[in-house]
């Protein structure tokens, strides 16, 4: 007879087989970069989150290797709060806060710890807490575990939002939102946000995890894009994964708030600290990242985005209106999504199918992901097999 627990697991392996969401993990036996080789593979790389194309520099490992060395390349032994908390990590909490400009910064090993961090450690059972209907899944993951109650309002709707703070609250406000959000590429609407916050002494947490390195000057994020400027009441948070291609993340605010979510965050202190290398690799990306090397990779960025963004309209694909690296071309089915990305890697590019419950049902999508260290041919030969992958739909009709 079959195990109870063999039935339910094949049962549902197969209607998640038959609903077109199942997931692989493609093998990369190359280094990370524009080319990379997948599956056995060379394939050009739209899939990574490495915008600025560090994670090819021979630089970054060069400099990573200056500043580390007198910490040893073991783990760090323990968590902050107990024989973890090394002179890398100091020195990249410090250097992150100059960066930004704020008090302070706290180091995490990982984004999806930070934003369990920053709502756990800080909300309160009659708090109100609202949230974009399209934040990431490791926010919505932290508002789950926080002690306050969930409000999700429609994406970047600010109208909306307004009406919903206009209610009354028990405790105190939070607001939770994307910087730039990571499916769509578009940005949260600051310039309309900001204000509404101040009235209602709410604390904004911006997740900044593709806005840091890549939009406003020295790459400071979406605050630095809108010219706008956070206050006392304002966390953001970066991850060090993405742009700065090392691991890792942190939360930026005010000494107040920082010390609160080191005290009370569970995602901070039952967990080891990264490794101190790591740290010291990420001091390295920081250095590159906000200066010539970063305003260079910026520069070449923006040039490939607005190249694929004509491209693209050209071909009569429709891409969301998003100037990131992010380009989401939403195709509906998770099966039309398959094709085209079976379609796509059969020509040598590498995109993937966002499905459920990644995106809203209904909105499976290609994630074309730009970076600095893809060439113009690159892009363009990406258009070509796009153009193919839409010849060949039509021709099924
Ligand atoms: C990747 C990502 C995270 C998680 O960061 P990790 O360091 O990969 O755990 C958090 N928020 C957003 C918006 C992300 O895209």
């Amino acid at each position: 007879m079959t195990h109870a627990w063999t039935q339910r697991l094949v049962e549902r392996h197969q209607q998640r087989q038959d609903r077109g969401l199942w997931r692989t993990r493609p093998l990369l036996t190359s280094a990370p970069g524009a080319c990379v080789q997948v599956n056995g593979q060379w394939l050009v790389n739209f899939a990574s989150n490495d915008y600025l194309g560090l994670a090819e520099s021979p630089d970054l490992p060069q400099l990573a290797q200056a500043l580390h060395q007198q910490a040893g390349m073991a783990g760090s032994t323990a968590s902050h709060v107990l024989a973890g908390h090394h002179l890398p990590h100091h020195l990249l909490e410090d250097e992150l806060a100059d960066w930004l400009g704020v008090e302070r910064t706290l180091l995490f090993s990982s984004g999806y710890l930070a934003n369990l961090a920053a709502q756990t450690a800080l909300l309160h059972a009659d708090d109100c807490l609202y949230h974009d209907k399209l934040n990431h899944a490791s926010l919505i993951d932290g508002a789950q575990l926080s002690a306050a109650k969930l409000t999700r309002y429609p994406h970047n709707d600010m109208n909306a939002l307004s009406r919903r703070l206009a209610s009354h609250c028990n405790g105190l406000t939070m607001v939770v939102t994307d910087g730039v959000f990571s499916m769509d590429g578009d940005c949260v609407n600051l310039p309309e946000l900001l204000p509404m916050l101040a009235e209602q002494e709410a604390l904004l947490v911006v997740d900044e995890a593709h806005a840091f390195g890549v939009l406003g000057q020295q790459g400071k994020g979406t605050f630095a894009h809108f010219a706008c400027q956070p206050d006392q009441h304002t966390l953001r948070v970066g991850t060090l994964g993405k742009a700065f291609a090392s691991s890792g993340a942190f939360i930026a605010g005010s000494a107040l708030l920082i010390e609160s979510i080191a005290q009370f965050a569970r995602s901070y202190i039952y967990t080891t600290a990264q490794p101190p290398y790591q740290a010291s690799f990420s001091r390295a990306a920081l250095h590159l990242l906000k200066g010539d090397t970063g305003d260079v990779a910026r520069a070449s960025l923006a040039h490939l985005i607005a190249h694929f963004q004509q491209g693209i309209a050209a071909l009569g694909l429709a891409c969301a209106s998003s100037f990131t690296p992010i380009q989401p071309l939403v195709l509906g089915s998770n099966a039309r999504a398959l094709a085209w990305q079976a379609k796509l890697w059969q020509q040598g590019y590498w995109v993937p199918a966002i499905r459920p419950p990644t995106v809203p049902e209904g909105t499976a999508r290609l994630r074309i992901s730009l970076s600095a260290a893809h060439t113009k041919t690159q892009i363009d030969g990406l258009l070509a097999a796009l153009a193919i992958c839409q010849q060949e739909e039509v021709g099924q009709c």
